[in-house]
């Protein structure tokens, strides 16, 4: 492969942060590496195909509408999915209840008496006129103890809240990333990806100017014009740049995939005082060969958690799929979902490292931990834009930088 001798900005990391940052950059004309250490691109956002199916690393859904999206559009990527109903099960006492996705569902739920119900309406009806940065120094639980009184309500907001943020650990993760999360969820909702992420990641690559190395891993900061460090999460990012990061603990999950040849009688099934989840996410994007279903399941673990494959597989039976009938079983033990989390005591999102705080003028940091802007994903995009416009500044000897 033919790379340039001294290119414009050599990116550390070929997930979607760097990647969106290498792309910015190729965009405006400039000459950028990318370093992926693995031998595929894509890191957290790459999909494999087995037996026919398309596994994404664990359930994935993009947020519409939110700062991932329209970092994306920016960068020419489009979004070709289907977006999926949130109508199916909440299982609480043990119990299977219709789950309340909007006003009908929740005055039929059967999960809720009708004064949860009165609770859990006065908080979902407010909810779109919240500030959200307003709640960035409470944590979950005070958010939820101040709103609801009631123990189901509560119940029931903490499951919304793992499953709009992937994290189970309320004492710790900001209301404010709870709150934001819900609000997009509520406002817009998200998208199964056809053909999985990849399909991003794939976007993302083969521009002029962008070049990949895959299957090299850098162990020293390159000494190049401009250094975008986009390697995961704080740890990988902390040994290369020789410095230690202030941020919050990662966020764990467990996931199996199951393919199945019989449609599950329910699309999604959520645990109300469980954390589980799971979802047909073929019931809306091309992600299953003809006639077969692809459901995702997860269990969110808190501190200590271990991760319990049986209870996983017992709980998408309530999904009515049954797990020994599968074609296909893929599981991922321990996922790091969120690498850190925005908590309360760090000030939420404003507590997270700025792309140019690396400790050098002309290197830059990207990632889910960074930025002020986002959750997940949509943090990795928003960050590794905002490198990549950075990088063009230092580029042209301007100190400034603005985001996307
Ligand atoms: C189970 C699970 C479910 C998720 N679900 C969702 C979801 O529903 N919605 C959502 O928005 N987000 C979701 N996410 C999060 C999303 O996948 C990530 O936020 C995003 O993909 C992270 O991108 P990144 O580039 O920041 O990091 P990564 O994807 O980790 O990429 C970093 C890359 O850097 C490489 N690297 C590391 N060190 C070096 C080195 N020294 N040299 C060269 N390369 C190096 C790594 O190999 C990796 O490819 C989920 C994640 C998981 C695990």
């Amino acid at each position: 492969m033919n790379l340039p001798s001294d290119p414009d900005v050599v990116v550390v990391g070929g997930g979607l942060a760097g990647l969106a940052a290498a792309a910015r950059v190729a965009n405006a004309g400039k000459q950028v590496i990318v370093y992926e250490k693995r031998s595929d691109v894509g890191g957290q956002a790459r999909s494999t195909v087995n037996d026919g199916f398309t596994l994404n690393q664990g359930p994935h859904a993009l947020y519409r509408r939110g700062p991932g999206e329209r970092t994306l559009a920016k960068l020419g990527v489009r979004i070709r999915g289907g977006r999926p109903a949130v109508k199916g099960r909440i299982v609480m006492g043990g119990e299977a209840h219709l789950a309340p996705a909007g006003t009908i569902t929740l005055l039929g739920t059967s999960a809720l008496s009708p004064r949860d119900k009165i609770e859990v309406a006065s908080v979902l009806a407010i909810l779109a006129r919240f500030t959200a940065s307003a709640h960035a120094s409470q944590t979950v639980d005070e958010w939820i103890n101040r709103s609801v009184k009631r123990e189901r309500p509560s119940q029931m907001l903490h499951a919304l809240v793992r499953l709009s943020t992937y994290v189970n650990q309320p004492d710790q993760l900001s209301a404010e990333v709870a709150i934001g999360q819900l609000q997009m969820a509520l406002a817009s909702g998200v998208y199964y990806l056809h053909d999985g992420w990849q399909s991003l990641v794939d976007q993302l690559l083969n521009r002029p100017n962008m070049h990949i190395v895959s299957g090299e891993g850098i162990e020293e900061l390159p000494d190049a014009r401009t250094v975008i460090v986009a390697t995961g999460g704080p740890g990988a990012a902390a040994r290369l740049l020789d410095r230690t990061f202030d941020v919050g603990p990662a966020a764990v999950a467990s996931c199996i995939d199951f393919g199945v040849t019989t449609a599950p009688e329910h699309n999604f099934v959520l645990g109300g005082d469980t954390p589980f989840y799971c979802s047909n996410h073929s019931a809306v994007a091309k992600l299953a060969p003809e006639s077969s279903h692809l459901v995702s399941a997860m269990q969110y673990l808190a501190d200590g958690d271990e991760p319990d494959p049986d209870a996983i597989s017992d709980f998408v039976r309530r999904a009515g799929v049954t797990p020994e009938d599968a074609v296909l079983t893929r599981r991922l033990h321990r996922m790091t979902a969120v690498t850190s989390m925005a908590t309360a005591s760090r000030g939420g999102l404003a507590g997270r490292p700025a792309v140019t705080d690396s400790g050098h003028d002309n290197v830059f940091i990207a990632g889910d931990w960074v930025g002020d802007v986002g959750h997940l994903a949509d943090a990795s995009l928003a960050s590794g834009a905002a490198a990549g416009g950075a990088a063009l500044e230092h580029l042209a000897g301007r100190k400034t930088w603005s985001a996307t």
